[in-house]
């Protein structure tokens, strides 16, 4: 990509009206605008970045046996009438009419959706387990939306539902989500921690929520310090008996503010920490509680009919490119881990014009693109320090800066945006460097 030619909107004021890093910082890199409260346009450069979040979440999700899907955002009254929940959900949710003064509404959540689909269809025990998951735009009408798409009103969220004929298997379904999740997030440069939490309006018996430490974290976590010791994730196969893995991890005391009770509490006050954290994730068993409502149920081995046991699971896919931000920003601005930069590499050219430094950068370029290394070319014609500037503000990983001096010397210079490093290097050695770790 040659920025010459892209839209990247960077500011130069820090914007007044963003009280957090991630949100004074992706306003500032040009990567979303704000439409109206809590609802927001993704600019370029946020829109690549919450692509490669929403392919590391699909990649894992399909290794862990999910199958894709595409529900829509509108839902008709009807299946939430069903569930009970239509009137429950009060004033979070959107409702409008269509034409037929039919009501309608865009989907908070896809419980009833998944469960009319799944009832339509599925008769007997022998297609189970199941599992459908879907990357999707949500709306909540939050009371207070903020910390821009941290808290929004409309958000993408990848959410999967599991049919299972009793509660062994929806404890199976529900432990594969768990190390799904736990893998997810290591990929991104996460540690999340799983902590027991309340099941909430969604209902149900057994629930984690996964939290990232941050002080701008909208939760209270308690947790045993061993947790930023636990060496989290070996080679782990969906295949196994996840169930010892599941219970080395919850078995450190790690639990949600809402479930947290100072009497009972097995911890010392030497080793409980109490922080504030950032949820990514959420997942649920809630057993037959929709499926007994809206009529899903299948024909076990004995050929009665049972309603099907289910859980749900979501991740915060948006709210993650302002997760990742908080984890991992400095005063410069973003760093991204490589798995979500927008770009893996920046070259930049100092002297464009110069046909030297235009043809050394060109040259980087092609070879950077054709390893795969998806590169970004700073061709603009601007201040050499305006550039660097940009490329610390925007985080790309890797800068390969091409100037005058340089080049009579046959080097360019490296650097490393998580450690600031940088070393003079001749161009072989700059590809070897970058595209080896990127
Ligand atoms: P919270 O406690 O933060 O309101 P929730 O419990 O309502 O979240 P879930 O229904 O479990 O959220 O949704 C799954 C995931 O979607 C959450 O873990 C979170 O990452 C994300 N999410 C929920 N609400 C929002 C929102 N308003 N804006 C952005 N992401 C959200
Ligand atoms: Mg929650």
């Amino acid at each position: 990509m040659r920025l010459s030619q892209y839209f990247l909107p960077v500011l130069k004021e820090t914007p007044k009206e963003a009280q957090i890093a991630s949100h004074r910082l992706m306003l500032r890199a040009g990567m979303i605008q704000q439409s109206s409260a809590g609802i927001y346009s993704w600019l370029p450069l946020g829109k690549r970045v919450l692509d490669k979040i929403a392919t590391i979440v699909r990649e894992e999700q399909d290794r862990s046996g999910a199958l894709e899907i595409l529900m829509p955002t509108l839902q008709p009254a009807e299946i939430w009438q069903e569930s009970g929940r239509y009137d429950d959900y009060g004033a979070e949710m959107l409702r409008v009419k269509d034409r037929h003064d039919r009501d309608m509404l865009y989907g908070p959540t896809n419980e009833e959706q998944v469960t009319d689909i799944f009832r339509s269809h599925v008769r007997s025990y022998k297609a189970l387990p199941l599992n459908l998951y879907h990357i999707q735009w949500k709306f909540r009408d939050e009371v207070r939306p903020r910390f821009g798409i941290m808290r929004g009103r409309e958000f993408l969220m990848k959410d999967a539902y599991s049919f299972d004929l009793d509660a062994d298997g929806a404890r199976t379904a529900y432990n594969k989500m768990f190390v799904s999740y736990l893998k997810t997030f290591e990929r991104m440069g996460l540690t999340a921690i799983p902590m027991e939490a309340d099941t909430g309006p969604i209902g149900g018996d057994m629930s984690h929520e996964f939290i990232i430490l941050a002080e701008t974290g909208e939760s209270d976590v308690y947790f045993h310090k061993d947790w930023l010791k636990a060496d989290l994730l070996a080679e782990i196969d969906y295949d196994a008996d996840l169930q010892p893995f599941v219970d080395k991890f919850t078995s450190i005391y790690a639990r949600a503010d809402e479930k947290h009770d100072p009497a009972t509490c097995p911890v010392d006050d030497a080793d409980l920490m109490t922080l504030r954290g950032i949820e990514i994730g959420h997942i649920f068993y809630f057993g037959t509680k929709y499926s007994a409502a809206m009529g899903a149920v299948v024909s076990g081995p004995d050929g009665k009919n049972v309603p099907v046991h289910m859980g749900s699971y979501g991740i915060g896919v948006s709210r993650l490119v302002g997760g990742i931000i908080e984890a991992s920003h400095d005063d410069k601005g973003i760093i991204w881990p490589d798995s979500v930069a927008p770009f893996g590499v920046a070259v930049v050219n100092l002297k464009p014009g110069d046909a030297v430094c235009d043809s050394a950068s060109q040259s980087l370029y092609d070879q950077l693109a054709a390893a795969g290394c998806d590169p970004l070319i700073d061709d603009r014609d601007e201040r050499p320090g305006a550039k660097l500037a940009a490329m610390d503000l925007i985080g790309i990983p890797w800068q390969i800066v091409v100037g005058p001096r340089g080049m009579d010397n046959g080097v360019v210079e490296v650097k490393r945006r998580k450690t600031g490093e940088t070393r003079e290097v001749s161009t072989e050695a700059a590809l070897t460097m970058v595209c080896a770790k990127s």
